[in-house]
C-alpha cells in the first residue's frame, strides 16, 4: 500500500491549494517543497525587520460574492485573511508623457472616471467593459460553473491582445492606458491572448486588493488547513525523480534518497522540469519536445525600498510609468535604454496608513543580462555583479524620484533582485516572471493540459490555465477535477 494517496511536488499557491483541496476531501496529501520556506512566489522575506513581498503584490476578486472570495471561502481561508481594498476611484494609475490616468474599481466607475479623459470616447470604452465580460462569460471555471467543454474558452485563446485594444478605439493615447497594467501579464500585442488581458483587467475592475503585511498569509493559511486536515508538508524535500511501474508512476525520489509512494502526483512546478523527472516512455517525443522548446515570459529586475520614518506617503494604489506613449516595452527592450517603464507600489503593512514603511518597484530585465554570473554561487557573483545591480538600481530610483520628488531623499536603505535571485527562488527557466509565454498565433502549443499520458501524473501551478494568484486557483480546481469530479467539486465550492 502506498503511503499517500497523493504526492504534490512543489508548494507554490498550485501546490497547496490542490493540497487544501484534495486533503478537505479526504485524501491523504504530501507536499514536497525544495526549499525551507513553503509558498514559492507566495514567500516574503524580511530586510531590515521589515516584511516584503516576492510574487505577489495585489489581486481582483476578493470582494464578497466574487469569484476568487467564493473560491477562497472553499479553502476556509478567506475569513483570517487581511486585505485592503485600494483606492475606489484609482486602484492603479497608468502614467505617460507627463500624465496619469486612473482606474477604477466597478465597471461603470471605470468608464466614467476615463470619460473625464476621454470625453469623445465615451462609446470606445463602454464597447471595451462590454467586450471584456462577455469574453470573461465563456470562461466557466472563472465564473464557477462546471467546465463541461461547452464554452468556447479556446477562441479567446486565438485573439490577440494588441488587435483586440486597436480595434476597440483608433485613439493611440486610450489605447496605452487601456493596455497600461500589461507588466501583469508581461503583454506582447501580437503574442498575449486576448483573454489573458479580460480575465485579469476584469477580476481588478472588479475589485482590487492588497495583501496587508504580505502574501506569506496565503501560505500559511492553507498549510493550517492542510495539517488540520491530516496531510504532511516536508520542506527541503526537492523531489529529484519520479519512478515509474507499468506505464504508471510509483513513487518520488529526493534529492537525500528518500522514496515517498504514493497512487497519484500532482506536479505543481514548471513542466519542463517535472519532464526532467521521468524517461517514461509513455511520455511521447513530440510531447516531450514541444514542451521543452516552448517560450517563457521575461524576468524581472525588483527593488525593495525601506523608507526613514514618516517620511514617504503610502499610496493606496499602483503606479505604472512609462518613458514613451507605447506601453508594449517587451517588443522594444533595450538594456541600453533601461527602463523602459516600472510600477511602483507602497507596501500595506499594519502600520502603513498615513506614511508607508516599504515600497517596491518591477522592471522588466532580460535573462542574458546577468546569465555569466548564473555559475558562481550566490553571495559570491564578484564586485562586477555588485557594480551591475547598483547601476541598475540608481537608474531606476533616478526615474522614480522624477515622478515622486522627495522619494531618493526619503530612502533609509534598498535590495535588489535580478533575474538570477527569480531563477534561484521559483525555478522558473530563465527566471521569467509567470512562467510559459501564451501565444494567440499558436494557443494549441502553449497550453498545457492538466491532464499528462502518465495515468496517474496530474500537472498544475501557474503554467496550467494562467498565472497569478486568480489564475492558478482556477488552475489548480481543474486540476483537482480530474482525481474529483467537475461537477462534484464545483457543487462543493458554491455551496461552501
Ligand atoms: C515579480 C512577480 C510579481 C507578481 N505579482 C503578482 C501579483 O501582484 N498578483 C498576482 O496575482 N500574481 C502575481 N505574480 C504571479 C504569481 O506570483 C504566480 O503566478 C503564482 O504565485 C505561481 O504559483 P505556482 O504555484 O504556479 O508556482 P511557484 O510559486 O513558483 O511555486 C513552485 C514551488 O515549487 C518548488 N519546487 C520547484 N522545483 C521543485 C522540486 N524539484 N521539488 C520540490 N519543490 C520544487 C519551488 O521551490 C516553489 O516553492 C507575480 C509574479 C512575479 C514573479
Amino acid at each position: 500500500m502506498p503511503t499517500y494517496d497523493v504526492v504534490i511536488i512543489g508548494s507554490g499557491l498550485g501546490g497547496l491549494l490542490c493540497g487544501n483541496i484534495l486533503s478537505k476531501e479526504g485524501k491523504n496529501v504530501c507536499i514536497l517543497e525544495k526549499q525551507d520556506q513553503f509558498g514559492g512566489n507566495l514567500q516574503t522575506f524580511k530586510r531590515d525587520g521589515k516584511e516584503f513581498d516576492t510574487g505577489v503584490h495585489y489581486v481582483g476578486g476578493l470582494g464578497k460574492g466574487q469569484n476568487l472570495h467564493q473560491y477562497f471561502k472553499y479553502a476556509g481561508i478567506i475569513d483570517d485573511l487581511k486585505i485592503r481594498q485600494l483606492d475606489n476611484d484609482a486602484f492603479d494609475k497608468i502614467n505617460f508623457e507627463g500624465k496619469s490616468y486612473s482606474y477604477a474599481q466597478g465597471f461603470d466607475n471605470f468608464v466614467e472616471t476615463l470619460v473625464k479623459d476621454f470625453p469623445s470616447e465615451r462609446n470606445a470604452l463602454v464597447e471595451y467593459k462590454n467586450q471584456i465580460k462577455e469574453i470573461c462569460g465563456h470562461f466557466p471555471l472563472y465564473n464557477l460553473r462546471p467546465n463541461l467543454g461547452l464554452d468556447n474558452e479556446h477562441y479567446y485563446y486565438e485573439k490577440c491582445v494588441g488587435n483586440f485594444i486597436q480595434a476597440i478605439t483608433p485613439n493611440k493615447t486610450l489605447q496605452n492606458v487601456l493596455a497600461g497594467n500589461n507588466l501583469l501579464y508581461a503583454g506582447i500585442p501580437n503574442k498575449t491572448p486576448v483573454a489573458i488581458h479580460a480575465l485579469i483587467t476584469n477580476s481588478l475592475i472588479e475589485g482590487a486588493y492588497r495583501f496587508e503585511d504580505g502574501s506569506q498569509q496565503i501560505a500559511d493559511l492553507l498549510i493550517a488547513s492542510i495539517r488540520r486536515n491530516g496531510g504532511t508538508l516536508m520542506n527541503n524535500s526537492e523531489v529529484k525523480k519520479l519512478q515509474e511501474k507499468n506505464g504508471k508512476l510509483e513513487s518520488a525520489v529526493l534529492i537525500n534518497g528518500e522514496i515517498i509512494e504514493a497512487d497519484y502526483f500532482i506536479s505543481a512546478i514548471h513542466p519542463t522540469l517535472t519532464l526532467e523527472m521521468t524517461d517514461s516512455k509513455v511520455l511521447r517525443k513530440s510531447y516531450r519536445s514541444r514542451i521543452n522548446e516552448l517560450d517563457e515570459t521575461i524576468s524581472v529586475f525588483a527593488m525593495y525600498f525601506v523608507f526613514k520614518p514618516d517620511s514617504f506617503p503610502y499610496l493606496n494604489y499602483n503606479y505604472y510609468h512609462f518613458n514613451e506613449n507605447d506601453v508594449w516595452s517587451i517588443p522594444k527592450y533595450n538594456p541600453e535604454n533601461w527602463p523602459q517603464e516600472y510600477l511602483f507600489l507602497t507596501l500595506p503593512t499594519s502600520n502603513s496608513r498615513k506614511y508607508a514603511e516599504t515600497a517596491t518597484a518591477m522592471t522588466y530585465m532580460q535573462f542574458d543580462e546577468v546569465k555569466h554570473w548564473e555559475n558562481s554561487k550566490i553571495g559570491n557573483r564578484g564586485n562586477e555583479y555588485e557594480e551591475f545591480k547598483k547601476l541598475k538600481a540608481e537608474k531606476l530610483i533616478a526615474q522614480i524620484d522624477r515622478q515622486y520628488p522627495g522619494f531618493k531623499a526619503s530612502l533609509s536603505t534598498y535590495y535588489t533582485s535580478t533575474p538570477l535571485s527569480m531563477k534561484a527562488y521559483t525555478g522558473t527557466r530563465n527566471g521569467s516572471m509567470y512562467g510559459i509565454l501564451h501565444d494567440c498565433t499558436d494557443p494549441l502549443r502553449t497550453r498545457i493540459s492538466p491532464k499528462t499520458k502518465i495515468p496517474n501524473l496530474l500537472l498544475s501551478g501557474q503554467n496550467v490555465n494562467i498565472h497569478g494568484v486568480l489564475g492558478v486557483t482556477v488552475g489548480s480546481v481543474l486540476t483537482c477535477t480530474e482525481m474529483l469530479g467537475m461537477e462534484y467539486l464545483l457543487e462543493k465550492i458554491n455551496h461552501a
